[in-house]
């Protein structure tokens, strides 16, 4: 479409306008919107867009108060729309409050200044300028009063009040309070550090800190390795009962339930398990090649490359290898096609080698899902391809490239989710190059699995066990947060790298479920 041609893709979290789309998505918006003006062929547009697109993954849980959207004033088709909401130079940046009028030409950006930090803090100024007309999903930003305290639970009843005291120039009380904006049980609130009364009470002496505020005046400091925004918002979205709106609560599973169903096989959230391993290559081969009666061309090509990458890297049992070999050397006498019938004996060991064998069926552990239709395969496949660039690294492989160029293509001509594939090719195709060395393959893998948790965190296929995250999180791996100098979230990538090398290495995948 026009709008793929231009600098974002459907996998940006951005809103792709067109002449079309621009007055139904701009007019009577319940959320407030920023929308980005430019040309695609404009250099300043160009370079500024790796911003607007990290912006957009930085406050994608702002959406219903406030949303990002681009349009390209270079596409014929647009010309006049841009004309109209009176645009002269790229890139323009204009905030259209929510509920705008038709003809609103919405408040341009001055000067804006090309970080994040800058842009989320203008953001929060432009929505705090609403008037009445305040979006109806974005919670109070206005700090709060002892006054207003005393009287707060008489009138709002929720589990948790978290209190973020701050130095009234620190945005991060309001960024906190949009981050929590889709979950339920808990409010939060800024308090400014004049607010001496409440500071003295609570005896806070840091700004920023997170204090929870129960009924009653009790309370307790918020523990945090770093007194920043995603420190709080990752403490306070794990707090007991807070879940995000509209999601069913996580169900704490009973064996006995259901008798059809296997039972729930206890794991160890931080490890790697071979059965989840195992379950996918089974799925992956005898059930989502099958759909392929006949495989030629860039999908052989796609097969030849993940078989050869497993035979080289996937840490398997030897009985497993075996038979990952026996289809290696069968691919490579093949023609130039085959057919899912034949690999299928060779998948059943049908000349019955005895010591070649690849388990039937699924038995997810790390991968089990609190319902059929969530986790598995999916998770699999991720955790798969984790342990392969992990393998290439400690293998010393001589392609950076091998086990990345397996993956994108195997998804491309095989991955069931067609639109999965769509994304992961978008996000290939525009990094994919970057990738020169073993580290930087196994880095850019955790990344992009990051960002894709990011545009999936609240979707309907994230399982309400297991929300979706910047992986690993403070608990699992705390040296891997750090803040930059501004205050803002930054991985610490020198402690992110070790910590994948142990966390996929072959020497700590667990055995246990395995036939
Ligand atoms: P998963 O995201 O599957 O992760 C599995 C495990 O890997 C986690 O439990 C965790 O232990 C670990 N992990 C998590 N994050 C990271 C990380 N950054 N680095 C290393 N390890 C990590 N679903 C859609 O709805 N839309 C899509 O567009 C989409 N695209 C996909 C593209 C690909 C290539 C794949 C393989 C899957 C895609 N999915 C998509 C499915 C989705 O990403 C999840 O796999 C699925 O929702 C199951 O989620 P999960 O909770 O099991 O965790």
């Amino acid at each position: 479409s026009a709008a793929e041609a231009g600098l974002y893709s459907a996998s940006d979290q951005i809103i792709l306008l067109s002449k079309e789309t621009v007055e139904p998505v701009l007019v009577n918006s319940t959320a407030a919107l920023v929308v980005e003006f430019y040309a695609s062929w404009c250099g300043h547009c160009i370079s500024f867009s790796p911003v607007y697109r990290s912006l957009a993954r930085d406050i994608a849980e702002w959406k219903t108060a406030v949303d990002l959207a681009a349009i390209d004033c270079a596409e014929r088709a647009n010309k006049r729309v841009c004309n109209e909401y009176q645009v002269t130079g790229y890139p323009t940046l204009k905030f259209f409050h929510a509920y705008s009028k038709p003809g609103a030409l919405g408040q341009s950006f001055k000067g804006f200044s090309r970080d994040i930090m800058g842009l989320r803090h203008k953001i929060i100024d432009k929505l705090e300028s609403h008037g009445e007309l305040w979006p109806p999903a974005c919670p109070p930003l206005e700090p709060i009063s002892q006054a207003e305290l005393e009287s707060f639970f008489e009138t709002i009843s929720v589990r948790h009040l978290a209190l973020i005291f701050e130095m009234n120039d620190s945005y991060v009380g309001r960024e906190v309070t949009l981050d929590l904006l889709h979950f339920e049980n808990i409010e939060v609130r800024r308090v400014l550090s004049t607010e001496v009364g409440l500071v003295t009470k609570l005896g806070v002496t840091d700004f920023p800190s997170c204090y929870l505020y129960y009924p009653g005046g009790n309370f307790t400091k918020l523990k945090v390795n770093i007194e920043a925004r995603v420190f709080y918002s990752y403490a306070l979205k794990r707090l007991p009962g807070v879940v995000r709106s509209g999601k069913p609560p996580p169900v704490i599973k009973d064996v006995h339930t259901n008798s059809t169903e296997e039972p729930w096989r206890p794991f160890n959230s931080s490890r790697v398990y071979m059965a989840d391993l195992e379950s996918t290559l089974h799925y992956s081969l005898r059930v989502e090649l099958s759909a392929h009666p006949v495989i030629r061309g860039q999908a052989l090509r796609a097969l030849k490359m993940y078989i050869s990458v497993l035979v080289k890297y996937f840490p398997g049992r030897p009985i497993v290898m075996n038979l990952l070999k026996a289809v290696n050397s069968w691919l490579k006498q093949s023609s130039s096609e085959v057919s899912y019938e034949e690999l299928s004996a060779i998948l059943d060991n049908t000349a019955q080698s005895p010591d070649t064998a690849l388990p039937d069926g699924v038995r997810w552990v790390a991968c089990q899902s609190s319902q059929p239709h969530l986790r598995r395969y999916p998770c699999g496949v991720w955790t798969l391809f984790h342990v392969l660039t992990v393998q290439a690294y400690n293998n010393h492989s001589t392609d950076p490239e091998e086990v990345l160029s397996a993956m994108r293509n195997y998804v491309h001509s095989f991955f069931g989710c067609r639109q999965c594939a769509e994304h992961f090719e978008n996000m290939a195709r525009e990094s994919i190059l970057e990738v020169n060395t073993l580290m930087s393959a196994v880095m850019w893998l955790w990344s992009r699995h990051n960002r894709v948790n990011n545009r999936l965190a609240g979707a309907l296929s994230e399982d309400p066990n297991f929300p979706k995250i910047q992986w690993p999180s403070p608990d699992m791996c705390p040296s891997c947060h750090t803040v930059k100098p501004n205050g803002d979230h930054r991985w610490n990538n020198d402690r992110v790298f070790p910590f994948l090398l142990s966390f996929f290495s072959s020497s700590s995948i667990l055995p246990d479920y395995l036939e």
